[in-house]
């Protein structure tokens, strides 16, 4: 439902909750974090309001200066912890709007070549498949452009990757995803309003685009795999 994602120079978990906050009228069931910590994947996910994310942060604080969060209106299994996004294996973390509509597909594909589903969501399908590219020895651009010629339905995804705090990608088909523009650093967000105590810099993702950012690069592709150029607008709204 909601999608904020931070690629920076501080820690981003108490950033990326004042995004999912802004996010919060939307209506949602959960909400979680993905950040690294060291290279590796480090996750708080918690039903219910962000309140109770809040709370599990407190008890179990996060590092990280990378990192993803989402609010989940669950489609396709229950809300609860385990369903909560983002998604992750020991490779990739993954916060998903919208459905992925050849899931079960995909699933059972991906569940025969001996990768293990923890949840029940149409999401996980997309972090395993780009995980089983990754094993392969796919960069994660590769991977990347290889789940998104498998993957059918309307989707926004912020993906983030072990071993690489360099890079975040984002990719939209259907759903709305905005870029944000930092001094040194890059947002990600499913609308304007979630960044705007961050940036008021931001491009919209065009249907079918995806993008690698770093800390001071965005490069867009379109639907087809071509460098496309979005425009950068100033939005009216203030932090
Ligand atoms: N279909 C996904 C799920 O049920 C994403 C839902 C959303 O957009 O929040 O987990």
């Amino acid at each position: 439902c909601g999608i904020v994602g931070i690629i920076g120079k501080s820690k981003v978990a108490p950033l990326l909750v004042e995004g999912l906050r802004r996010l919060e009228y939307r209506g949602y069931d959960s909400a979680g974090l993905a950040t690294l910590v060291n290279g590796h994947i480090d996750r708080r996910r918690a039903r219910g309001k962000l309140i109770n994310l809040e709370k599990l942060l407190v008890e179990q604080p996060m590092e990280g200066v990378i990192g993803l969060g989402h609010t989940r209106w669950a489609t396709h299994g229950i809300p609860n912890e385990t369903n909560a996004h983002p998604h992750a294996t020991k490779y990739a973390a993954v916060v998903h709007n919208g459905i992925i509509e050849n899931y079960l597909d995909l699933r059972a594909e991906l569940t025969a070549a001996g990768h293990v589903f923890e949840s029940e969501t149409d999401t996980e399908a997309v972090v395993q498949l780009i995980s089983h590219y990754l094993a392969e020895g796919a960069s994660p651009e590769e991977a990347t452009a290889k789940m998104l010629k498998r993957v059918e339905g309307a989707f926004a995804l912020g993906i983030i990757f072990a071993g690489r705090s360099d890079l975040m990608i984002a990719a939209r088909r259907g759903s709305p995803l905005a870029i944000g523009y930092g001094d040194g650093e890059m947002y990600l967000g499913s609308d304007a309003l979630a960044l705007a105590p961050l940036t008021q810099k931001i491009s919209y993702l065009a249907d079918g685009d995806w993008a690698v950012l770093t800390c001071d690069s965005v490069s867009i592709r379109d639907a087809h795999g071509n460098p496309v150029v979005r425009e950068v607008k100033q939005t009216a709204f203030s932090g």
